[in-house]
């Protein structure tokens, strides 16, 4: 059933990068909530890419699938007394959004370990959000991450307020890939601009997503009384 809906998903990436005639974005499979037999089973299905929003249930997760080689990502906020944790457990960290972060990250990343790919999470639009660095602080946090040699910088990662008119989304995502363009002049290397989820990743796609981040649509919808861990309260 997994394996269904997530050649339903690359199909429907597929037609949306095609419509708009730009490169199919990777799929990060967002798996928070979702036990190790489903990421086995989607894992098993060709899916490499997991995103979690806990380190503490990710590491769990983990310790079970240890015998895949899985690609994780950190897509939750990112507390500083857990950054050891997080460059230990993850190949990737999406949400660094601000400066203490960055030497933190760079000083627990396993020196046997590739570099800890990051990318900066930015508040676009939402004033009433902690989370996400304003678009004036990119980069000077960029230059930080770049600084590091334990760390490799690949680009931006943004969570717009969710409006329920997903096309009101569409601006946020424009101005996001405007910065992420910006960025690209400092940093040639960086390649991926994490942006869209389930319900708008086809407009994300048309403004420029290389990422986008899935969970809904491949796994079915998460137990209701979970808290939202993008820290919007619902639309
Ligand atoms: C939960 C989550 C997603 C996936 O959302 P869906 O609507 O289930 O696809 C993507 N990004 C972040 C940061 C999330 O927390």
């Amino acid at each position: 059933m997994l394996t269904h809906a997530l050649h339903d998903v690359l199909q429907r990436l597929d037609n949306a990068a095609r419509a708009v005639q730009r490169p199919v974005p990777r799929l990060l499979a967002v798996s928070k909530t979702q036990d190790a037999t489903a990421v086995a089973e989607l894992a098993a299905a060709g899916q490499r890419a997991f995103g979690e929003n806990y380190v503490q249930e990710a590491t769990v997760k983990q310790g079970q699938l240890n015998a895949l080689a899985l690609e994780w990502h950190l897509i939750g906020h990112l507390q500083s007394n857990k950054a050891k944790e997080a460059a230990t457990l993850f190949d990737w960290v999406q949400t660094v959004d601000r400066i203490k972060l960055v030497p933190a990250l760079a000083r627990y990343r396993p020196a046997d370990r590739a570099p800890l790919n990051v990318l900066v999470q930015v508040n676009i639009d939402d004033e009433t959000s902690k989370h996400g660095c304003r678009p004036e602080e990119i980069g000077a946090l960029a230059a930080a991450i770049a600084a590091e040699p334990r760390l490799r910088l690949r680009g931006l990662m943004v969570i717009p307020i969710p409006h329920p008119d997903i096309e009101r989304r569409r601006d946020a995502f424009a101005r996001t890939r405007e910065l992420f363009d910006a960025l690209r002049h400092d940093h040639p290397d960086i390649d991926t601009l994490s942006m869209g989820m389930s319900d708008d990743c086809a407009i994300a796609i048309a403004e420029g997503a290389t990422m986008v981040r899935v969970g809904t649509a491949l796994f079915g919808a998460r137990p209701a009384k979970t808290p939202d861990p993008t820290g919007h309260s619902p639309a």
